[in-house]
């Protein structure tokens, strides 16, 4: 039964984590030095794919890895309010971008229909729609590409994307202009067991392991 594995999986946690260091963690409280936005695919876990341990990482997950513009309204920004709090509270050191292949939430940018057909009201289109702009210069730039072609281009183009718009918060900008902060964009290219980053010069993706 599913849920049984996670009740072992927790005993297990349980036994492993019981150590000096987990207890020491627990009653300093958390000082991760990496944000990291990432897909909430299930199989792309950071903790996971960089084989972190508790403590180490700050994660941010949601549909497609976005990072939306900085909106000051009073909607409900989940990604915004993690952000903010990574940065002016836990005052990482490294904000790390991380989109991936194969990403559902692309494809449905690109015109791969999705499982099942979205509600009328559909949230996930209207979270997409950060991405929108990314979509329309990858399509722009391939206008001859397959949809699997162009969903790849479109997971990379949406990393430079959100990546722009890390910049258009505040409490980012003057962290990065005083060097305090780094701001990275990898891609987890799943198919190829690869591991990509952003080179913010030449604006190509490099292979990194
Ligand atoms: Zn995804």
């Amino acid at each position: 039964m599913p849920l049984q594995k996670l009740i072992d999986g927790f005993r297990d946690f349980k036994n492993r984590n019981g150590q000096p260091e987990f207890r020491q963690l627990v009653a300093q409280g958390q000082s991760p030095k990496i944000a990291i936005v990432a897909c909430s695919d299930s199989r792309v876990d950071p903790a996971l794919v960089f084989g972190s341990a508790p403590g180490d990482l700050f994660v941010i997950r949601n549909v497609a890895n976005l990072v939306p513009p900085c909106e000051l309204d009073d909607a409900h920004h989940g990604t915004s309010a993690a952000l903010e709090y990574a940065v002016t509270q836990l005052m990482v050191d490294h904000v790390v971008v991380m989109g991936h292949a194969q990403c559902g939430g692309i494809a449905s940018l690109v015109g791969i229909s999705t499982p099942r057909p979205l509600p009328e009201h559909s949230f996930i289109k209207s979270w997409m729609s950060a991405a929108e702009g990314a979509f329309l210069r990858t399509r722009a730039q391939h206008p001859e590409a397959d949809p699997q072609s162009l969903g790849r281009a479109c997971e990379q183009e949406s990393i430079r994307q959100s990546l722009d718009n890390l910049m258009t918060f505040p409490w980012v900008v003057e962290r990065v202009k005083a060097g305090t902060l780094g701001i990275h964009g990898w891609y987890f290219d799943m198919t190829n067991e690869a591991l990509l980053a952003l080179d913010q010069v030449s604006g190509e993706f490099e292979v990194l392991g």
